[in-house]
């Protein structure tokens, strides 16, 4: 039975506007420097600021070798500053040991690749179960359960039994992020998730992700070459060599 008030809470949440959203992801100074120390240090990030709130879709534009790729590395804790702060979900990040960053990152962030990193021998099903094992060896009834839910709301139902591998493109990445949503994650980092696929595909791997923004309110950094796509998200940065040049909605 749903609890007295919940729906009430629920329209709140739903009216709420994004300035009074929770901020899920905050980046003050952040620079990031690659081959520290040797001769061919090069510092690729140069003071990044950015805000990120509960639900806010945000595309991020930009040449190849600008520093999107980086960006995204950091945001979703797999590297770290060699400046700056960030903090996710409410934790300040720099100073945390690797497995209280990866303990963060489990529960906190989803990704998704433009090269998906399937197990291509793996079913669907299996390919989504994976985050959802934990340290337990087998699934039980309640994964296997979750991980069905999970493919059936990107529409792959029919194919849960397939090896990833036989899979086209735009299914797969499908797949990809109903792995990417297993744990139900605050936040959603997809890095070109629709650059190697057809415009149809593609549409329908963006219309999954806003969904999942729209209904789950969680926060969406989309790397994108598309401009079409970036006009669809809530707000758009442009990230030119290191640095944000350009900031538009929000
Ligand atoms: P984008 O995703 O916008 O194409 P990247 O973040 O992948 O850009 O790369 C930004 C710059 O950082 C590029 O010049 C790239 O060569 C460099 N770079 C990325 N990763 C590393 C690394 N691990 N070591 C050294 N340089 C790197
Ligand atoms: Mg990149």
């Amino acid at each position: 039975m749903a609890e007295p008030g919940q729906a009430t809470k629920q329209a709140a949440k739903q009216t709420a506007k994004p300035a009074d959203q929770p901020v899920v992801v905050e980046l003050k100074g952040v620079r990031k420097s690659f081959n520290v120390g040797l001769p061919n240090e090069t510092e690729v990030l140069h003071g990044i600021d950015l805000t990120l709130r509960r639900g806010e879709f945000c595309a991020v534009m930009g040449p190849s070798g600008s520093g999107k790729s980086t960006l995204l590395n950091i945001v979703g804790l797999l590297d770290r500053p060699t400046q700056g702060l960030l903090k996710v979900c409410g934790e300040e990040t720099t100073a945390l040991a690797d497995h209280a960053l990866t303990r963060l990152r489990g529960h906190s962030i989803g990704f998704v690749f433009q090269f998906h990193n399937l197990l291509g021998a793996f079913t669907a099903l299996e390919n989504v179960l994976m985050p959802l094992l934990g340290d337990a060896g087998f699934p039980n009834a309640a994964m296997a359960e979750r991980a069905a839910e999970l493919l059936d709301s990107v529409g792959l139902s029919p194919w849960r039994n397939q090896p990833a591998g036989l899979l086209s493109g735009g299914q797969q990445q499908r797949v990809a992020l109903a792995r990417a949503l297993a744990m139900n994650p605050a936040l959603l980092l997809a890095d070109e998730p629709t650059g190697n696929l057809d415009t149809q595909s593609a549409d329908a791997v963006f219309d999954l992700l806003r969904r999942v923004n729209r209904e789950q309110g969680t926060s969406v950094l989309f790397v994108t070459h598309n401009p079409e796509l970036a006009l669809r998200c809530d707000k758009t940065i442009e990230v030119v060599d290191g640095r944000v040049v350009a900031q538009a909605g929000g």
